[in-house]
Parts: C-alpha cells; sequence; structure tokens
C-alpha cells in the first residue's frame, strides 16, 4: 500500500467506524500507514470497513464494541493493545440522533445522545491515554458538529456536541505535558446515513434537502466523509504536535457569518 505521509505508523481506534465517516477515517488513516482498529456496534459492519482497508493493502483489525458499556470499552482496549499495539491515536465519533423539540424529548432520547457521545468519548479516552501517556505520544480527535453551535430540534445532540468541545479543551490541558494532543472536528452536512435518516424522518426527498444545504453554504455543495477524514488525518499527524483544544469546522462554511451585502 502506498501511504500519504511517512510519519511513524501508529495504532489507530476508530469509533463508529462500521460506516458513515468513521469509515471514511479508518480508510484515511490507513492510508496514513497506521494500523487500524475499526469499532462499532455493529461487528459486522465493522468487518466490512476493515475488509476495505486490508484490500487496500492497509492493516485493520474489526472490534463488536457498544461505547457506551464501561467494561466493554475496557476489554476492547487491551484487546486492540494486544493485537495491535499501543494505542497512538483515537478519533471519537460513534454517533447517534434522536431529533426533536424539546417539549417532546423523550427522557430517554436524552440520555441516550449524550451518552453516545459524551459517555462514549470519555471511556474510550480514558481507557486510550493510559497507553499514549506511558508512550508520551498520542492524537485525540473528537467529533463534534456545527449543531454544537445550536440547531432547533437538536437540543440533545447539540448540548453533546458543544460538550464535547468543552471536554477537547480539558482533555487538551491535562494531556498535552504527555505529548499527548486533543481536537475536534466539527462537521456540518455530510452525506451519510445520518443525514439520510434526517430526510426520512422529516419526510423530506433527500435530494431536495441536499439541494437546500448546498444552496445554503459557500461551497455550494454538501460534505462527504471524505472531506472530514482529510482533517482528521491532519489533526491525527505526527507534525500537527503544536495545535491543540482546537475545533476545526469542516462545513463548506456553514458557520461563517453571512453580512448584508
Ligand atoms: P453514521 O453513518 O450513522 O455512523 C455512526 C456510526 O456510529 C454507526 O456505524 C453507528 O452504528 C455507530 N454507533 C452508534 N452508536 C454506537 C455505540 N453506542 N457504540 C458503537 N458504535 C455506535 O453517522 P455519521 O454521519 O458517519 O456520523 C459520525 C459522527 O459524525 C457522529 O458523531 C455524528 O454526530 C458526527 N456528525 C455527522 C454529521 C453529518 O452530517 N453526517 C455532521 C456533524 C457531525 P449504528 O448504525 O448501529 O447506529
Amino acid at each position: 500500500m502506498s501511504t500519504t505521509t511517512d510519519q511513524q505508523p501508529r495504532v489507530a481506534v476508530v469509533t463508529g467506524a462500521g460506516s458513515g465517516i468513521g469509515a471514511a477515517c479508518a480508510q484515511r488513516l490507513a492510508l496514513d500507514g497506521h494500523a487500524v482498529a475499526v469499532v462499532d456496534r455493529d461487528l459486522d459492519a465493522a468487518r466490512l470497513t476493515a475488509d476495505l482497508v486490508t484490500r487496500d493493502g492497509g492493516t485493520a483489525v474489526a472490534y463488536g464494541a457498544d461505547v457506551c458499556d464501561s467494561p466493554v470499552v475496557t476489554s476492547t482496549v487491551e484487546s486492540i493493545v494486544t493485537d495491535l499495539g499501543p494505542v497512538g491515536i483515537l478519533v471519537n465519533n460513534a454517533g447517534i440522533l434522536r431529533d426533536a423539540m424539546l417539549f417532546k424529548l423523550a427522557e430517554e432520547d436524552w440520555d441516550s445522545v449524550i451518552d453516545v457521545h459524551l459517555k462514549g468519548a470519555y471511556l474510550f479516552s480514558r481507557a486510550a491515554q493510559r497507553t499514549m501517556v506511558e508512550q508520551r505520544y498520542g492524537r485525540i480527535v473528537n467529533m463534534s458538529s456545527t449543531s454544537a453551535l445550536g440547531n432547533r430540534g437538536q437540543a440533545n445532540y447539540a448540548a453533546a456536541k458543544a460538550g464535547i468541545q468543552g471536554f477537547t479543551r480539558t482533555l487538551a490541558l491535562e494531556l498535552g505535558p504527555f505529548g499527548v494532543t486533543v481536537n475536534a472536528v466539527g462537521p456540518g452536512f455530510i452525506e451519510t446515513a445520518m443525514t439520510r435518516s434526517v430526510a426520512e424522518r422529516t419526510g423530506a426527498d433527500f435530494e431536495a434537502l441536499r439541494g437546500r444545504m448546498a444552496e445554503s453554504v459557500a461551497t455550494r455543495r454538501t460534505g462527504q466523509p471524505s472531506d472530514v477524514a482529510r482533517a482528521v488525518s491532519f489533526l491525527a499527524a505526527e507534525d500537527a504536535g503544536f495545535i491543540t483544544g482546537q475545533c476545526l469546522y469542516v462545513d463548506g462554511g456553514l458557520t461563517l457569518p453571512s453580512l448584508p451585502a
């Protein structure tokens, strides 16, 4: 496999890598020369991504794990260290949507969204940081969202994604002295199963939604998982070691202020 950089190969863990952005991150990090632990609650989906990586000449092992399950996260990270070696890169990407306006937002939908995004990132980071601190090297990239800035019908998701940014800055402060950088990526509208599910749930035609979203941003197009994976690869690189505590929006300009002409 020809790699995109000549940085030292590491072990990269990507959660929620059975589809969408996580799968693209796994493929991209493999192209960068890293061995990838493909983690998803759906082991079959994780295996499909791992197969794509190995088909292209990379190294990948699939793991079935729910990021919210503390004992499972601990044993999964132990297995990864045994199978592939100490973790050098962690991408906390697993995510779900349970959208509703506040007056209809069910408690279980609040809890599940906060759990998958925040508790999941906390559990995996806590388990992985041990080997990073021992190595005096690490790159953690957490998946935030433009929804962190507020989005109708997403009080649970926006709170989780804004929480991810505070979590990121705090870990950056705590782990920086040990050679570990911690950053976030904030995607805008990216074409994945997640955004297709939004169209389905609201009864909108996906192509029409995609067209509207494209028209609303400076780049006049919607994002692809590979757009986000490129940013993750950049922040996960060895020579990005002076960048920490940041959130890099990958949104085609969605978060730019729109000033009156
Ligand atoms: P996706 O295609 O639905 O992928 C998310 C993956 O995470 C799925 O494979 C999902 O499995 C897995 N997952 C969910 N809960 C899990 C758990 N408890 N443990 C382990 N794996 C779990 O969505 P995506 O669009 O690629 O989203 C990836 C990340 O980007 C998420 O954090 C999302 O919030 C964020 N994001 C996406 C967009 C966008 O426009 N797509 C924008 C901003 C941020 P199941 O399929 O079984 O649920």
